[in-house]
């Protein structure tokens, strides 16, 4: 796993921050479920299969327990539990999520998540919801993103109707073909199909008809959807986002989200750059309260990786350097320190972000330092008996002697304008 350094961690709060404000502006709820879950909690979700994807181990109580891999299993589980809470719920959490994945460009065993999700609906408005909170938020990042939306029930109709079954393993195996178009060739994926048994022109209807995108009216005009199961939802989904001013979704009918437990509308949002894979995905799922023991109650969420998120900001040059002080607080000569650490002292009671050089370093190795700062304040024998400093403008290049009380409150001022 890695150390997150400085200017890795000062993106990720960058981040944070944008999705605090747009949680509190779209009226979710914060809360952070528990780090570390059962591992019958976690196989609820995926079944077994999750094993091999997550932190396992025995705790000292003998109990097998795995670290949380993403957030709507605990956050679920944690709606499931609580009896008397009054639906609609909606919770929004960020924080670290950890997985067995092979680490590569942005594929991490320990990364960061921001999640919303709305239980207790089951119309189309919630979906609205969480889909404009997440244009929202990849707006507030400076991110110009594509959302891509599709429904389980329409792609899996599809493959129904072509193949003559609603085998549900025929069905699972066709939509992993479908899954497999965003990284493989037509004509590779039809190759291993067919060796295992799958009739080619059946499958090529299928990968044609997942290859379809656009707005729903595009999508109408040159596929065959009006007759399958959940269009007129998309429909409706489409007609929501439209009122809420969302612009940037389309529909794109090979979105099937991996093989997981959604069971309506599913989404993925890509930004500039495909190769650094998805920055959020989510959907509808409305069986996992079932798995904890509870009647269906309605779920959709989405997720997006904070890493990812971070490398398309990267690419677009959207993150700001990492803060550094504003005010350098600098000394000519040894004497003259202990009035340089009393006076930053006072700067940083006054709420001020206020660097001192504590190695002892030369005058002009400080002035170094400093050059990115806005305000250097410079403590020298001579101004000191006549009970002052001198202030620079570091962009302007100006310079002026100042007593202590002036330097707080032009500093104060000047920073806060
Ligand atoms: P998921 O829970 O798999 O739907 O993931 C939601 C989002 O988390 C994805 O869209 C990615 O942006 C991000 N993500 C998933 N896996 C990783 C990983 N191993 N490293 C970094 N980001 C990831």
């Amino acid at each position: 796993m890695r150390d997150l350094e400085p200017e890795e961690f000062a993106g990720i709060e960058l981040i944070r921050a944008r999705f605090l404000e747009t949680a509190r502006i779209f009226d979710f709820s914060m809360m952070e479920p528990s780090p570390i879950e059962s591992l019958a909690t976690m196989e609820a979700k995926s079944g077994p299969a999750i094993r091999d994807e997550i932190y396992l181990f025995r705790d000292k109580g003998d109990r097998e327990v795995a670290l949380r891999f993403d957030f709507t299993v605990g956050l679920t589980r944690y709606v499931a539990s609580k009896k008397s809470l009054r639906m609609p719920v909606k919770l929004a959490t960020f924080g670290s999520v950890f997985r067995y994945d092979e680490p590569q460009k942005g594929r991490y065993r320990h990364f960061h998540q921001w999640n919303v999700e709305v239980y207790g609906q089951t119309d189309v408005e919630s979906e609205a919801e969480v889909i404009e909170f997440t244009a929202r938020l990849f707006e507030a990042l400076g991110l110009v993103v594509t959302i891509d939306i599709s429904h389980r029930k329409l792609v899996e109709s599809r493959i129904a109707a072509s193949f003559g079954s609603a085998d549900s393993v025929l069905v699972a195996d066709v939509l992993r073909a479908i899954d497999k178009t965003a990284k493989k060739s037509r004509s590779e994926i039809l190759r291993e199909f067919t060796a295992r048994g799958y009739d080619a022109a059946r499958l090529e209807e299928v990968l044609d008809f997942s290859s379809v995108v656009g707005t729903p009216m595009e999508v109408a005009e040159r596929a065959d959807v009006s007759e399958l199961e959940a269009w007129d939802h998309i429909v409706d989904l489409f007609y929501a986002l439209e009122s809420r001013g969302v612009g940037n979704a389309r529909v794109n009918l090979a979105v099937v989200r991996g093989l997981d437990y959604y069971s309506g509308t599913v989404m993925e949002v890509f930004g500039a750059d495909p190769a650094i894979g998805a920055l959020a995905g989510g959907g509808r799922y409305d069986g996992l309260a079932q798995a904890f023991g509870h009647t269906d109650f309605g779920a959709v969420g989405v997720a997006g990786g904070v890493e990812r998120i971070l490398l398309a900001m990267r690419e677009m040059k959207a993150v700001p350097q990492p803060e550094i002080s504003a005010v350098s607080v600098l000394y000519t000569e040894r004497a003259v320190r202990g009035d340089a650490v009393r006076l930053v002292s006072a700067l940083r009671r006054a709420g001020l972000p206020v660097s001192l050089d504590l190695a002892g370093r030369s005058l002009k190795k400080q002035m170094t330092a400093a050059s990115r700062s806005r305000f250097a304040v410079i403590v020298g024998p001579a101004e000191i008996r006549k009970g002052k400093v001198v202030l620079r403008d570091m962009k302007k290049r100006t310079e002026r002697p100042v007593t202590a009380e002036e330097l707080q409150r032009t500093l104060l001022h000047l920073l806060r304008t």
